[in-house]
């Protein structure tokens, strides 16, 4: 963001730049213990003595100049968007930034990967390790959230070997990645203590899933371990996401069919993907979760890292998922239980909530822990009805206003003599990654149509496999 530049009285020694807001460090930058960028903003906020919602509407929002903001300044249940690589977080880091005159808030965030990773890594719900907390707390520490932790794959604490928690163990109320009123290590409800003492029990976790997870763990730390270097090489690679996906996987369907006679079919079978998801990624149409991405890298024994840097000289020596895998029961993170009243609850909450575009009935699920949408509507089919009907009224207006706004940005590309590209329409639109999404897409295609603009070959069009 530009700023007007400061008179400077020269008849005065010039005195060394003062932060705005205290220029706390933020803990483990660059190690494995890196902490979220929830947790240090958190930290911040309680450094000031203030509240979170107030800090957004009088600090960060003015200081961005966004005129249109959530009335309360901020959504505890969207906050985990700041650790991930969306606009609000690139937002967030850049307020901070100068704000407090930290420049290495990036890496404490998901954006350095955001040409790479998939929009489902991050959990809204923020989980963390009991026995983490209390050691800190013990060793008279501060308390903070690792940036491991807020993604979904990782369910437990590589340290303690124990799993990772998303609810007050008092009250059983979800925590989020920020809270108006929170501080690191107290619920924001009732305000427990949310680290085990010495007495509390571990939940159980067995021995197979545990090395899993360790080996899931490793390869993840690897990424926070990548030097700026290396960071700035997978941001650029990554742009022609489609191309290095093609290249990859014809390097490993060409080697797995020469070394032991696998054909692609078979390869998917091992590592446990429905053909149906490779298609889309080959198509552009979703990029690869980090989940399948590990699997391919347990099954071939290419590290997550090479992948990401293209080093992809392969000497693939395939080996199987573990057992537990194959006998679909992978595990997922434990939500937190709901009784139907409190469902009920807080279903109707996002009936009514204004503040955010209403959500559909699979991302309301999930958001509740069923993997299938159904569960919920057997359970609530009234409430359920209300959201179905409410995202379908929402999607179309949304869709009509996009289609307005891209239409307007190619109008004025063409009477510029530039051409459509989905680059230039993104600037013109101010967004980044706007064409990430299949629909915009198909939207700017239909506008380009009716317009009589002829598309041009761009960097995702598809390579053909052999
Ligand atoms: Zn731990
Ligand atoms: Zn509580």
């Amino acid at each position: 963001m530009e700023r007007e530049g400061k008179t400077i009285n020269t008849t005065l020694p010039e005195l060394p730049s003062r932060s705005v807001l205290y220029n706390i460090s933020p803990i483990g930058t660059g190690t494995a213990d890196a902490e979220s960028l929830t947790s240090y903003l958190t930290r911040l906020i309680n450094a000031h003595n203030l509240n979170a919602g107030v800090f957004f509407r009088k600090i960060i929002y003015p200081y961005l100049g966004k005129e249109t903001f959530p009335r309360d300044g901020l959504v505890p249940k969207k906050s985990s968007s700041f650790n991930n690589f969306h606009q609000g977080a690139w937002e967030l880091v850049s307020a901070l930034k100068e704000l407090t005159t930290v420049s290495t808030l990036e890496g404490h965030t998901l954006l350095d990967f955001s040409t790479f990773l998939s929009n489902y890594e991050v959990s809204s719900s923020k989980y963390w390790c009991p026995h983490c907390y209390q050691e800190t707390k013990d060793r008279k520490l501060p308390i903070f959230d690792k940036l491991l932790w807020v993604l979904d794959i990782v369910e437990i604490c590589h340290v303690h070997n124990c799993k990772l928690i998303c609810s007050c163990l008092s009250c059983n109320t979800e925590q989020y990645h920020l809270s108006r009123n929170g501080t690191i290590g107290y619920c924001y409800k009732c305000g427990s203590w949310l680290g085990y003492t010495k007495n509390d029990k571990t939940i159980e976790v067995s021995k197979e899933y545990l090395q899993w997870q360790q080996w899931i763990i490793e390869n993840i730390i690897d990424l926070l371990l990548l030097n700026n270097y290396e960071r700035d090489r997978i941001k650029k690679t990554w742009v022609n996401y489609e191309d290095n996906v093609n290249k990859f996987f014809n390097k490993i369907f060409d080697e797995v069919f020469e070394k032991y006679s696998i054909y692609k079919t078979k390869f998917f079978n091992l590592v446990r993907i429905p053909n149906r998801l490779y298609y889309n990624w080959d198509k552009g149409k979703q990029r690869i979760g980090l989940i399948s991405l590990l699997k391919i890298s347990y099954v071939t024994g290419i590290k997550l890292k090479k992948f990401l840097l293209m080093e992809i000289e392969l000497d693939i020596c395939l080996r199987q998922l573990p057992e537990f895998i194959y006998d679909n029961n992978l595990r997922y993170k434990s939500h937190k239980k709901y009784d139907i009243d409190e469902l009920r609850k807080e279903i109707i909450e996002i009936i009514y909530d204004k503040d955010n575009p209403p959500p559909s009935l699979a991302k309301v699920a999930r958001s509740f822990g069923y993997k299938n949408s159904r569960t919920l509507k057997t359970k609530l089919p009234n409430e359920c009805n209300i959201i179905i009907k409410n995202y379908k009224n929402y999607m179309s207006e949304n869709k009509k206003e996009k289609k307005k706004a891209i239409s307007e940005a190619v109008t004025h590309l063409l009477e510029n003599g530039v051409y459509p590209s989905q680059k230039s329409v993104e600037r013109k639109l101010g967004k980044t990654s706007y064409f990430w999404n299949h629909s915009n897409r198909v939207l700017l295609n239909e506008i380009c149509k009716e317009k009589g603009v002829v598309r041009k070959k761009g960097p995702h069009t598809k390579i053909e496999i052999k």
